[in-house]
């Protein structure tokens, strides 16, 4: 096993996932079999109980692990599937020295961070590393780790040690190390300073990075090159450049274009893995794919769709809903047009309100009436519901196309409860718990005692129903897809896999009534008890997703249901 370990220095957000993803995917173009660690140095077990507000989404893998969105990033950009296994926290780290020590396996001794834990961790990158992520369903080549953080913070301290071990672990040409630091521009003139200073922090805790990353606004000046490698004691080639580019996806572009194939190889000793010319054909054919989606088309028309969310802030918050949105428009040529819009300004003033309500208000539901495809996004709690069923409202009366994923699924049921089934007090229990009409409710089996792991997570089946058949739009983009990827075909059964994270359900006892008025159930898991897709007959686009599709997408292989809520917004669904 090869060992890439990817830091960063002088500020957190310097853009190492993206790096690091973006060094998995050239490896893997090179036909190379790529796998990748996070290590993130919190106390949380998972991300799980995180505020995406705080920190960014959660994302869901295949297993039902909740963990940090870098993995989503890891996951769409090599094609792979990950295991909740692959992100190492501090919590989970000491959980299982914990839980170890409690068994007697280290019977007599005094439990240390040193060795007993740094060893615990080398443990699990070695064993985790080698654990097949993609279609060859063999062992990784190569393994790059990602450490969240700074070096030099107290919380990444041990982590930095046992990487510092794994090196004498793996031995020579198994291990390569980047550092990706910041090279400010201050009045004109890009400082190194704060580069000098992180290398000495990386080497002075025991690391010796082999290649620096410097990321920068702007193209990096060869003088500026020369004193990194000076001052840190490196060779020109051993800085790599990155400056700001139009899109992420170019960032592999770059890196490319510096040389860092041949620097990695050289260093790892890439040649001696002997990958066979069939993978080495599949891995350019992967680079030539991923070069033409990504190129930025020319006068691209553009496609808006409004999010009309609750956690505004950030895009990071929706970071993978975001992504799929960008690979359906990137694969239709479009130019996404992404509006958020906070969905409780869309909740109507009361009239004593301030005149900046009425404004946000207005403003609010402008963009909401401009977009040509309204999305309502997965979320917890009450806040700014109100405002997500009035949009679900307008989106079902007014013909827009319509995607509802997971809460947004069940905002466009209590929407159809209340205004077309006339049952005025409809609700999810989730949102107000003494509702009359409970057409949500809590899944049954569910643990309602504590709040981390315990929601209904990960990789299930929904089986569109032989009725859909003949009219489903959501089936009919389900169709086209590689069987191999997301679909069993059966016979005239259709059975998809989808990422799934919530604790509530469409009520069984509403199914009749709000089918009779038309809101059909066109997906049900297994048992046919639990509702996964609805859709409306008569309108352009209108789809609801318990599932989250936006876990799975990928840049070479979009999601099927947002390509298709895309299309229908750009008016090319046929
Ligand atoms: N809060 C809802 C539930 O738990 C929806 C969850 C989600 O959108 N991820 O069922």
């Amino acid at each position: 096993m090869k060992y890439i370990v990817v830091t960063g220095g002088v500020i957190s957000g310097v853009g190492k996932g993206t790096i690091a993803s973006s060094i998995g995917l050239l490896l893997k173009t090179t036909g190379l079999k790529v796998t990748m660690i996070k290590i993130d140095p919190y106390m949380n077990v998972d991300a799980g109980t995180m505020a995406p507000a705080e920190h960014g989404e959660c994302f869901v893998l295949a297993d039902g692990g909740e963990v940090d969105l870098d993995l989503g990033n890891y996951e769409r950009y090599l094609n792979v599937t990950l295991t909740s296994e692959h992100s190492i926290t501090t919590g989970k780290i000491y959980d299982h020295v914990i839980k170890r020590e409690r068994k007697g396996d280290y019977l007599g001794k005094t439990v240390q961070v040193i060795p007993h834990l740094t060893d615990a961790i080398q443990e699990w990158i070695q064993r985790v590393a080698s654990v097949p992520v993609d279609e060859t369903f063999e062992a990784p080549d190569v393994c790059v780790i990602e450490l969240g953080g700074t070096v030099g913070d107290i919380e990444n301290g041990p982590f930095v040690e046992a990487l510092g071990q794994l090196k004498r672990r793996a031995g020579k040409c198994d291990y390569l190390h980047i550092h990706v630091s910041l090279i400010p521009i201050v009045q004109g003139e890009q400082k190194t300073k704060p580069t000098q200073q992180a290398i000495r922090t990386v080497r002075s805790a025991g690391l010796n990075p082999d290649l620096i990353a410097c990321r920068c606004t702007d193209k990096l000046d060869t003088l500026t090159i020369g004193k990194v490698a000076n001052y840190c004691q490196v060779n020109p080639d051993q800085v790599i450049a990155v400056a700001d580019v139009a899109s992420t996806y170019l960032v592999p572009v770059v890196l490319k274009s510096q040389g860092l194939i041949p620097s990695m190889s050289s260093i790892l000793d890439l040649q001696s893995l002997d990958t066979p010319l069939e993978r080495i054909e599949r891995g350019a054919r992967r680079w030539a794919s991923w070069k033409t989606l990504t190129a930025p088309p020319n006068h691209p028309k553009a496609v808006t769709i409004a999010l009309v969310g609750k956690y505004t802030r950030s895009l990071d918050a929706y970071m993978s809903l975001v992504k799929a949105l960008q690979h359906a428009t990137m694969a239709y040529k479009r130019k996404l047009d992404l509006v958020l819009v906070d969905a409780s300004h869309l909740e109507s003033p009361l009239a004593s309100t301030s005149p900046s309500k009425t404004a946000e208000y207005e403003s609010a539901w402008r963009k909401v009436c401009e977009a040509q495809g309204i999305l309502v996004p997965g979320g917890f709690g009450a806040r700014g519901s109100e405002g997500m069923i009035e949009a679900a409202k307008y989106a079902r009366e007014n013909k827009i196309p319509f995607l509802g994923i997971c809460l947004g699924m069940q905002i466009a049921v209590i929407d159809f409860a209340r205004n077309v089934c006339g049952l005025s007090g409809a609700n999810s229990v989730e949102l107000d718990p003494e509702t009359l009409s409970p057409v949500i409710i809590n899944m049954p089996e569910l643990d309602y005692s504590k709040l981390g792991g315990t929601m209904r997570l990960g990789e299930r089946l929904t089986h569109f129903q032989p009725s859909s058949g003949a009219w489903s739009k959501a089936r009919a983009v389900y169709t086209s897809c590689n069987p191999q990827q997301t679909c069993d075909h059966n016979s005239d059964e259709l059975v998809i896999r989808e990422r799934h994270r919530h604790r509530y359900e469409v009520n069984p006892s509403y199914i009749e009534t709000l089918a009779r008025h038309g809101l059909e159930f066109v997906g049900k898991d297994e048992t046919g008890e639990r509702m996964e897709i609805l859709e409306l007959r008569d309108h352009p686009w209108f789809v609801g997703v318990q599932f989250h599709p936006e876990y799975q997408s990928k840049v070479l292989d979009p999601s099927k249901s947002i390509m298709g809520f895309v299309a229908a917004s750009a008016g090319c669904l046929q």
